[in-house]
C-alpha cells in the first residue's frame, strides 16, 4: 500500500495539458510500431517535377512538398493510398480522351517511380499485404482515382485501372461530373446520374472501395443506399466543426458508421480559407510547376513561403484538426475514424506541416485515453476492413 499515495499524486500532476516524459517516450515507441496509413497522398502530383525524387528530403518551404521517403520513416508513415487525381475538364469526348491519357500517364509515373525505389516501396491490393510490407521496411503503396471523369462514358475502364491495382475511387471532384453532383457543384443531377448509379454497381463488381469525399450529400446519400460494402470519406471533415460543402454533417457520419463505413480526417477546410488575388496568382503559377527548371521551381518556393508568412492561407492549427478528429472520435467511436489529411493536396496546418508530424496525433490521442489498440484501428485498422469488405464482395 506504501506507494499508492505518491504514484496517485504523480498521476494527478500528469492532467496537464502536455504529456509527461514517460508517456511521450511510449507515445513514440507505440506510433513507431503501430500500421500508420494515410488514404489521400496527393503526392504523385510531384513524380513529374523536373528533379523532383522521393528519395530526398524536401521542406515545405523550400520545396513545396509534404511527403518523401526520408521523411515518411521519420514521421512513422507506412503508407497508404496514393492518388491518380484529374481535374475536371469539360465533359465532351474530347475532354473524356484527354482526361484519360492524362490518368494513365500518372498511373504509369506511380509505377515508374515504385519500379525506380523497389527497395524502399512497394505495391499493395489487398488488406493483408500491408503489414508485410511495413515489416520488410517497404513503404506501401495502394492506389485511388480522386475523380472518375477520366473514364468517360465507359464503365469498362474501371477494370483497365483495377488490373493496375487501383482499389479505391471516387466518382466526383470539385464539379459536377458525368456520373454524381460534386459538394461545390450545382446540383445538375439531384446526386447520382443514372451512369452514375451503374459505376456504383461496377465498383461493386470489381470489389473496390467507393470513396464519397468530394460527393455532394444527395450524391453521398445515394451511393450509402445502393452500395453493397461499406463507403469511405477518404478526406472529409465534420460540418460541426466547420460549416464548408466540403464537411460533413453529423447525421450522415452516423450514417456512414451504421453501414461501417469509415471517415478519414482531412486537414483543410477545418477554418476559414483565405482565397485572395494574391494566393489566386500564386496558385496559377503552381499550375506550371511541371514546365519549370529546379532553379525556378525554387523561386516559386520562396514566393508561396514570402505569401504564407505576409497572409496565412488559413489559420487552423494541430490543435484545431486534433479537435475535428477528437469529434468525430466522440460521435461515432475508433472502428469509423481514421487519418486522410490531404497531403500534397492542399493539407497540412500550423504545427502539423508535414507528414514528419504525424507521431504528435498518436500522442494526443494517447493523452485522450484512446487504447493502442484503438489507435491500431484509426491508424490502418478501419481502412484495411473496409478494403477487406470491398474484395469480399467482389462478384465471383
Ligand atoms: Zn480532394
Amino acid at each position: 500500500m506504501k506507494g499508492w499515495l505518491p504514484a496517485l499524486l504523480l498521476l494527478s500532476a500528469c492532467t496537464a495539458e502536455s504529456p509527461p516524459p514517460a508517456l511521450a517516450t511510449d507515445a513514440a515507441a507505440i506510433h513507431e510500431r503501430l500500421l500508420v496509413l494515410d488514404t489521400h497522398l496527393d503526392t504523385p502530383e510531384l513524380f513529374g517535377r523536373p528533379g523532383w525524387n522521393i528519395a530526398d528530403a524536401h521542406t515545405v518551404a523550400g520545396g513545396m512538398s509534404q511527403v518523401d521517403l526520408p521523411r515518411m520513416k521519420s514521421g512513422g508513415l507506412d503508407g497508404g493510398f496514393w492518388v491518380i487525381y484529374t481535374p475536371q475538364g469539360p465533359l465532351t469526348p474530347a475532354g473524356y480522351a484527354q482526361a484519360k491519357a492524362d490518368a494513365l500517364k500518372r498511373a504509369d509515373e506511380i509505377a515508374g517511380v515504385v519500379a525506380a525505389h523497389a527497395d524502399a516501396m512497394a505495391f499493395a491490393t489487398r488488406a493483408d499485404q500491408a503489414a508485410g510490407i511495413a515489416a520488410s521496411g517497404k513503404r506501401i503503396v495502394y492506389q485511388s482515382i480522386e475523380n472518375s471523369y477520366p473514364l468517360g462514358l465507359d464503365l469498362s475502364l474501371l477494370g483497365e485501372f483495377y488490373r493496375r491495382g487501383v482499389r479505391m475511387a471516387g466518382p466526383v471532384h470539385s464539379q459536377d461530373n458525368q456520373f454524381a453532383d460534386s459538394t461545390t457543384g450545382k446540383r445538375s443531377w439531384g446526386g447520382l446520374s443514372p451512369l452514375g448509379k451503374r459505376w456504383v454497381a461496377e465498383m461493386n463488381r470489381l470489389g473496390m472501395v467507393i470513396d464519397a469525399s468530394h460527393s455532394s450529400d444527395e450524391t453521398f446519400d445515394q451511393m450509402l443506399a445502393l452500395s453493397k460494402t461499406p463507403l469511405i470519406l477518404s478526406h472529409s471533415g465534420p460540418k460541426a466543426l466547420f460549416d464548408h460543402p466540403r464537411n460533413l454533417d453529423d447525421d450522415r457520419i452516423k450514417a456512414l458508421a451504421a453501414k461501417g463505413g469509415v471517415i478519414q480526417i482531412n486537414s483543410i477546410f477545418l477554418s476559414p480559407l483565405y482565397n485572395t488575388p494574391a494566393r489566386a496568382a500564386i496558385d496559377a503559377r503552381k499550375d506550371r510547376l511541371h514546365e519549370m527548371t529546379p532553379a525556378e521551381q525554387a523561386a516559386l518556393a520562396a514566393d508561396v513561403a514570402a505569401l504564407d508568412a505576409r497572409e496565412p492561407f488559413q489559420d487552423a492549427d494541430f490543435e484545431r484538426f486534433m479537435q475535428s478528429v477528437l469529434h468525430c472520435l466522440k460521435l461515432v467511436g475508433p472502428d469509423h475514424v481514421g487519418v486522410g489529411a490531404d497531403w500534397d493536396g492542399g493539407g497540412g496546418v500550423k504545427g502539423m506541416e508535414d507528414v514528419a508530424a504525424l507521431p504528435k496525433i498518436t500522442a494526443r490521442l494517447l493523452q485522450e485515453g484512446y487504447s493502442e489498440s484503438d489507435i491500431a484501428k484509426i491508424w490502418s485498422g478501419n481502412v484495411l476492413r473496409v478494403l477487406a469488405a470491398a474484395d469480399a464482395g467482389r462478384a465471383k
